[in-house]
């Protein structure tokens, strides 16, 4: 393919011309230092730079109090589904995850390994198609956690369930940016860089410092404490450094654009318009509660197989990409964030009402 084309992949994900176009530039000489940003140590003065103000940007855009750290993980978010129990649970503690989805019930299988994991809520009896309103945590839970955005069923908690006292962790991985998320309302929120951060492998944390006081069962390896990498400012070995740079960049991106609050307006009025058309529509249908859906992730079903798969090529054809949902649930679904302007909702749009009247 010669032209960029729309990618409404739900991750990795299409990332703003802009970012990409700076990127290209800095390729094969990074301001200064004479080499690309791929080969220079990440001991050196300007790596020390890059990942200073990749933390010092996030911090302003996401207004991150002091007492919380910063901390860029590998391993994608999936790592963090073994790092949170290990690091916030004694083995054979009780902790607590509300099912929405996939990424939520694979959470749990991994705290399943270390403690008592329970789901305090689900709606897997309806398909993941709306949010538990309320989180039934059993006493003694160490924490409660949640997946802010159900990437895979189109879903996001509306607002955050009574926990108590009992520390809140979400997984935010797939709105992360795209809409205000007030750090002081959680104890850890972490996320995956490949939907609105910039290169898959990469992992955000944001947690409060006084966690990292806790004593780690020593069984634990060392690259999976969280004290670890917030003592070596995430450094304790070789950090994926280029995508450190590209999360900078992205970081960046944001904050010139307005902030994350911009980039919230601008997506719910995305959302809005393609909601509002799929609710005017003959044949497109959105099977989430009003109220629990999703700003980034908009998920649709067609009438039949044979529609979707029409469609689907019609898609290809306009140039629009990655349009399929998701293998284990079918149908639809264009994943919105930030990379997405608005002009690639509009031909999305656009071609499905192409699709609705030639069919
Ligand atoms: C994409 C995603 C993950 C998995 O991220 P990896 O980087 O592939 O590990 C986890 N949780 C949510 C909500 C996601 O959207």
């Amino acid at each position: 393919m010669e032209e960029r084309v729309y990618n409404f992949s739900a991750g990795p994900s299409q990332m703003p011309l802009e970012v990409l176009e700076k990127a290209r530039d800095e390729f094969l000489c990074y301001l200064g230092a004479g080499c690309s940003v791929m080969e220079m140590s990440h001991r050196s003065a300007s790596f020390d730079e890059i990942i200073d103000g990749a933390e010092e940007t996030l911090r302003k855009i996401m207004r991150i109090p002091e007492d919380y750290a910063v901390l860029f993980m590998q391993g994608g978010a999936t790592t963090q589904f073994s790092m949170v129990p290990m690091n916030l649970a004694a083995q054979g503690d009780t902790f607590a995850y509300i099912q929405t989805g996939q990424f939520a019930t694979k959470a749990k299988e991994e705290g399943d390994r270390w403690g008592n994991a329970v789901f305090a809520g689900s709606s897997k009896d309806a398909n993941y198609s709306y949010i538990p309103e309320t989180a039934d945590i059993p006493p003694g839970a160490k924490f409660l956690h949640i997946t802010g955005n159900n990437t895979i069923y189109g879903t996001s908690f509306p607002e955050l369930p009574a926990h108590g006292d009992v520390p809140l962790v979400a997984d935010w991985s797939s709105a992360i940016l795209g809409r205000w998320i007030e750090v002081k309302d959680y104890d850890l929120i972490y996320a995956g860089a490949q939907k609105n951060m910039g290169p898959a492998g990469l992992a955000v944390v944001i947690m409060k410092k006084k966690l990292l006081e806790r004593d780690v069962d020593p069984v634990v390896p060392i690259m999976l404490r969280y004290k670890v990498a917030a003592d070596n400012r995430s450094m304790y070995n070789t950090p994926p450094t280029f995508s450190i740079y590209m999360a900078k960049l992205m970081f960046e991106w944001v904050q010139g654009k307005g902030g994350v609050e911009a980039m919230e307006k601008t997506n719910r009025e995305k959302a809005a318009m393609l909601y509002d058309f799929i609710d005017s529509s003959e044949i497109y249908t959105n099977p989430v509660r009003k109220k629990d859906r999703s700003i980034m992730n908009v998920t649709f079903t067609l009438p039949t197989e044979e529609d979707t798969k029409g469609f689907i090529a019609l898609c290809k054809e306009r140039g629009i990409i990655n349009i399929k949902g998701h293998r284990s649930v079918g149908g639809c679904r264009a994943s919105i964030y930030n990379g997405m302007p608005m002009e690639g909702v509009k031909k999305l749009i656009d071609t499905m009402k192409e699709f609705e009247l030639r069919r």
